[in-house]
């Protein structure tokens, strides 16, 4: 069945642009975006095109990629705010893929179940978090996701935490290929007013040592094993770096920031001096922790 008979024609979005749906800032056009609402509507869209061998690729709320300036030939498919609904039962929380952390992290809150703090100042999808294993202040999503509802190319299935096989910023996701429709969390009672304000100093210390206020995508490389990487790329000299629009953040090196106006040809510009220059003075290669999408 064509894509118009599925959804909505608001849920199906012709050259959209990506940089408006990546904390980045950047990225170009996708032949086409389209939102699903629900796990059953997201399964027939990727029938159709699975069936079709069209291109694909699926996003959260963007805040891990880097999208080419030409963008992405194939359909985009966006899971957030569009598929977001939680529900609970005594210490399990589960929700769609497309929920925010932050708001699964209020919610836990708002029932006193702990074990999400860490995750409140993420700013990615339910769904992006599992893929990636996101991480923070020595809690990961390995720790709390009890089930995750995905869909394969042979149909819906139900994988535990020990087929996740999650790692460091890994899962078997990526491997896979399998979308995650919606999971299911394992918290534990605690004291609202605790998580409260574990919640809010975690959030402060963010705002402390992060560059929020410019576009990013979080720490750029991963943490390169016996070193941190801005800690590096500060000890190479590279604080402030630019190439165009792209700089290594003046607040925290291991993030490059869009100061405005970054092309994804900066930014990958940006990274290959990066490693380049620590790697000579220090014999480490940092590896990209963003995800980088080529065109086609
Ligand atoms: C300011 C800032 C701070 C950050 N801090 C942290 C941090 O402390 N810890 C941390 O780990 N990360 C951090 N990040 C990075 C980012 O928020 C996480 O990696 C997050 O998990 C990405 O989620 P997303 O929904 O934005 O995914 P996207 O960036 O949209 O996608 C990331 C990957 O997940 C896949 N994906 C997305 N949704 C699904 C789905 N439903 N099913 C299957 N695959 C899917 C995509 O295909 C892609 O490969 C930060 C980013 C920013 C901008």
């Amino acid at each position: 069945m064509p894509l118009q008979e599925l959804l909505r024609p608001d849920q199906i979005l012709p050259s959209e642009p990506l940089k408006n749906h990546t904390s980045f800032r950047i990225g170009g056009p996708a032949d086409l975006l389209v939102l699903p609402e629900n796990a059953k509507e997201l399964a027939e869209v990727l029938e159709c095109l699975q069936s079709g061998k069209e291109r694909f690729m699926v996003i959260g709320n963007g805040s891990n990629l880097l999208f080419s300036d030409l963008g992405f030939r194939g359909t985009v498919i966006k899971i957030a705010k569009n598929m977001s609904l939680a529900s609970h039962q005594g210490v399990f929380l589960e929700a769609s893929a497309g929920i925010s952390l932050a708001a699964l992290a209020a919610k836990a809150l708002s029932l006193g179940l702990t074990g999400l703090e860490f995750a409140s100042g993420i700013p990615g999808t339910l769904g992006g978090a599992i893929f990636m294993n996101a991480g923070a202040y020595g809690g990961e999503m390995k720790d709390v996701v009890a089930e995750a509802s995905v869909i394969t190319p042979d149909g819906a299935r139900s994988l535990n935490a020990s087929d996740l096989k999650f790692g460091y910023r890994h899962s078997a996701l990526s491997d896979s290929g399998d979308i995650v429709a919606s999971a299911k969390l394992k918290l534990a009672p605690g004291d609202k007013e605790e998580i409260s304000r574990k919640m809010d100093d975690l959030n402060s210390r963010r705002r402390d040592k992060q560059p929020l206020d410019l576009p990013s995508a979080g720490s750029t490389f991963k943490r390169p094993e016996g070193h941190f990487a801005g800690k590096l790329i500060m000890d190479a000299g590279l604080r402030g770096f630019s190439c165009g629009g792209a700089q290594v953040s003046q607040k925290h090196c291991g993030f490059v920031v869009n100061k405005g106006g970054a092309s994804a040809k900066d930014v990958l510009e940006l990274i290959k001096r990066v490693q380049d220059e620590v790697e000579k003075q220090f014999g480490v290669f940092l590896e990209t922790e963003i995800k980088i999408v080529p065109e086609k």
